[in-house]
């Protein structure tokens, strides 16, 4: 009965590819080229924040990258399931700003692969939250819709209003860490009324895209300053090196202007 109903759906609403709309054989799937396009994080990888590393041999003893060898950021572990770079853009950005949310349940299963680990150990998924302005522009939360999503495929509990941004912050892109520690100071806050359910929790964030890591910072360190026990971070990419962002580079190359990311997205995804 449910495959006859499938079979019924599929001839009104032919499956199409979430990104580019192409036809695909079966709802949900992604095309050959966009697929294609997609790169997936695999090890090796920094044991703590996720970083890809050339070969294992550079995390020395402890695996970390030698960011992470400097100074261990305030969250335990963080994963990602994609670089994000123009493959990983075609599926986030029309997920971010063209109103698409049903994406959030094609990108799920990717993320509870990549954050197997980390999803196995944590007690509470927590998503970065959005300034409310930013929220009633956008109609949802991506990062609480990702949360959602894993939290049903994984079976655990999500606590979506667990944080607040009470000031709304400007890009941090292109910033340094003392500029963007400024920007991020108080910025993010644990709602009073969710300190208690936090206590001696280990906290799964969860967010669309990390890139410095600062915003995970911030989250952790708020969700740290209540008591919860730890604090591990899963998105669905990652920028492969905040410092040399080479896919801002392709991006121009590709003939997206800069600012692409908050412009030029249409419900076919993202346009030159
Ligand atoms: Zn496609
Ligand atoms: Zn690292």
């Amino acid at each position: 009965m449910a495959r006859l109903l499938a079979r019924a759906l599929d001839l009104l609403l032919p499956p199409e590819c979430p990104c580019c709309a192409d036809p695909v054989s079966d709802q949900g799937l992604f095309c050959a080229a966009c697929f294609g396009a997609i790169t997936w994080i695999t090890p090796p990888l920094c044991a703590c924040c996720g970083l890809p590393l050339a070969a294992a041999a550079l995390g020395g003893a402890a695996g970390l990258c030698a960011a992470c060898r400097r100074r261990r950021p305030r969250f335990a572990a963080a994963r990602a399931a994609w670089l994000y770079d123009a493959g990983a853009r075609r599926v986030i950005l029309p997920f971010k700003h063209a109103d698409r949310p049903e994406l959030a349940g094609l990108a799920a299963p990717f993320l509870a692969r990549a954050g197997a680990e980390l999803l196995a150990r944590a007690e509470l998924l927590v998503p970065v939250p959005l300034h409310r302005r930013r929220l009633f522009a956008r109609r949802y939360n991506q990062a609480a819709l990702l949360a959602r999503a894993l939290g049903r495929l994984a079976g655990v509990p999500v606590l979506a209003d667990a944080l607040a941004r009470p000031r709304p912050t400007p890009s941090l892109d292109g910033k340094s860490a003392a500029e963007r520690a400024t920007l991020l100071a108080g910025a993010i806050a644990v709602r009073p009324r969710r300190g208690a359910r936090l206590s001696g929790r280990r906290v799964l964030l969860v967010d669309d895209v990390l890139t410095s890591g600062a915003t995970a910072e911030a989250c952790a360190d708020a969700l740290l300053a209540v008591g919860a026990g730890a604090v591990d971070v899963l998105a669905a990419a990652r920028v492969p090196d905040p410092r040399t962002r080479p896919w801002r580079a392709a991006a121009t190359r590709g003939g997206l202007a800069a600012g692409a990311e908050d412009n030029n997205v249409t419900r076919k995804g993202v346009t030159a």
